[in-house]
């Protein structure tokens, strides 16, 4: 390895890391969401791995933040007027050390390259942290549903799998969904995919249930993200009842994440999307969810209508931050609290942050919770369920079994548990601080794919 890009023999000395960065930053230029990822990571990894040579000595550090590829392709398709379109789509295959790469699909017009490296960096250590043997993968494109006909994003389904097959596999590459990416969208992926390799395996997840999709999956991100919550709450003396809870979103994450915590005696009063938030001070029980799920998973409509709907709510422009409340749960999109709006939070008197997005609190908002001793569930830990109920849908496929609503719950609570756990054991701090369960998931994440890894040698 060229020594300008390995520097694992300056761990052992003082390498800093603002030093790692510069070397980050100059080998993925343009890439602000990719560093964003590594500086947090690193942050915790770079003391953690000088004090365990056996990491350092192989550079273990510098392989981890470079993908094992990245397969970028042109994706044409035809639109309901006849007209040519042409969208961009890529599949980052992170590490497969642990196991085939695993990791969603985005179809957003804000997909590029860099926002995938993060989201693939990030799933390594989730993936690991589940216990499950997934590696890290993303992929996607900048191809935006809204406002298409079921048959133009089917077209364009079938033109992203059309050049994506020959790459995944059940035991090489298995995706999923993600924002943009649901039950239709994985349906038609699926579909073109089993023509193509003429094969009906379990190389997607998310899939329907009629062929091979896991009861449970649907709501597996939004219900693990609290029960992380819970779990985090009983380790600090406090429970979800009782308490008032700001959710971002109106998507698969938000939808579930409101219901799981309504049915734990949580007063959710937030929802939003791209155009907005709606405020609901009596909370949004169980038939105003309904509503929000006809809305959204059915008639594909806008938050603002639920305003228009039930006379207790408002509709606002922006992010639901400044609302007072005791949780909040972010289950949109990346950088959607940022340093004003945690404090905001904190000024309010809010006491835990759980993670449903992926990565939505900027670091300076980070660095704000931890510093107001705030518990603070990162998005690798608490929105872990969703990826381990793909892998329970995997192993499911595999075993050409069907588990019970039930078990695949009583599976992902455990899982949540197991993770809480091990974010403990690596992020108790010595003082009457709170967990530091930052740390923790990256630490805990981390040995494992390392381990393996090392044993396989310096590749
Ligand atoms: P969906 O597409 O179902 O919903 C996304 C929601 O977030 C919508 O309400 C959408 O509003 C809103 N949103 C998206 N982009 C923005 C933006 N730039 N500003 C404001 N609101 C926005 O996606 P999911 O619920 O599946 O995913 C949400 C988050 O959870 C993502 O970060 C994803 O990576 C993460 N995640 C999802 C998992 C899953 O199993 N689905 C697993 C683990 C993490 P609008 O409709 O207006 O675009």
């Amino acid at each position: 390895m060229d020594k300008e890009f390995c520097s694992c023999e300056a761990y052992s000395h003082e390498q800093s890391l603002d030093q790692f960065m510069v070397g980050l930053e100059k080998r993925n230029p343009g890439e602000p969401e990719f560093h964003q990822a590594v500086k947090e990571v690193m942050s915790d990894l770079i003391p953690f791995v000088k004090e365990n040579l056996e990491y350092s000595e192989t550079c273990i550090l510098e392989r981890l933040t470079e993908p094992d590829r990245i397969i970028s392709f042109r994706v044409t398709w035809e639109a309901d007027d006849g007209s040519v379109r042409v969208n961009r789509g890529w599949r980052v295959q992170f590490n497969n050390s642990i196991g085939p790469y695993k990791g969603g699909l985005r179809f957003h017009p804000s997909v590029t390259q860099s926002v995938l490296k993060f989201l693939g960096f990030e799933q390594i250590l989730k993936n690991s942290l589940t216990g499950l043997p997934m590696g890290g993968g993303k992929g996607g494109s900048n191809f935006n549903p809204k406002g298409k006909s079921d048959r133009e994003v089917m077209r364009f389904c079938q033109a992203f799998m059309t050049e994506l097959h020959r790459h995944i596999g059940p035991n090489t590459d298995i995706p999923a969904g993600d924002i943009g990416v649901g039950a239709r969208e994985v349906s038609f992926l699926f579909g073109q995919y089993k023509r193509l390799a003429n094969e009906f395996t379990g190389t997607l997840t998310g899939k329907s249930l009629e062929f091979g999709g896991s009861l449970g999956r649907t709501e597996a991100t939004g219900y693990g993200c609290v029960y992380f919550l819970n779990h985090m709450l009983e380790h600090a003396d406090e429970e979800i009842s009782g308490k008032t809870i700001a959710v971002s979103g109106s998507g698969n994450v938000a939808i579930y994440a409101i219901e799981k915590a309504t049915e734990l005696g949580g007063k959710v009063v937030t929802a939003s999307d791209s155009g907005g938030f709606i405020h609901d001070p009596d909370g949004i029980d169980a038939e105003k969810l309904a509503f929000i799920k006809d809305l959204k998973e059915v008639k594909r409509g806008r938050i603002s209508e639920y305003a228009d709907k039930y006379s207790s709510a408002t509709f606002h422009e922006g992010r639901p931050w400044s609302i007072p409340v005791d949780i909040a749960l972010p289950c949109a999109t990346q950088n959607e609290i940022n340093e004003a709006e945690a404090e905001t939070l904190i000024k309010n008197g809010v006491k835990a942050v759980s993670e449903g997005a992926n990565m939505p609190t900027e670091l300076p908002g980070i660095h704000a919770f931890k510093k107001a001793k705030i518990l603070f569930g990162p998005a690798k830990a608490a929105n872990a369920g969703g990826v381990a109920v793909s892998g329970l849908e995997q192993s499911q496929n595999a075993l050409r079994l069907s588990w019970s609503k039930e078990e695949v719950d009583g599976r992902l609570r455990d899982i949540m548990e197991d993770i809480h756990s091990k974010c403990v054991t690596y992020g108790e701090a010595e003082t009457d601080d709170p967990v530091d369960y930052v740390k923790g998931a990256n630490i805990a994440g981390f040995i494992k794919v390392a381990k393996a890894m090392n044993a396989y040698g310096t590749m």
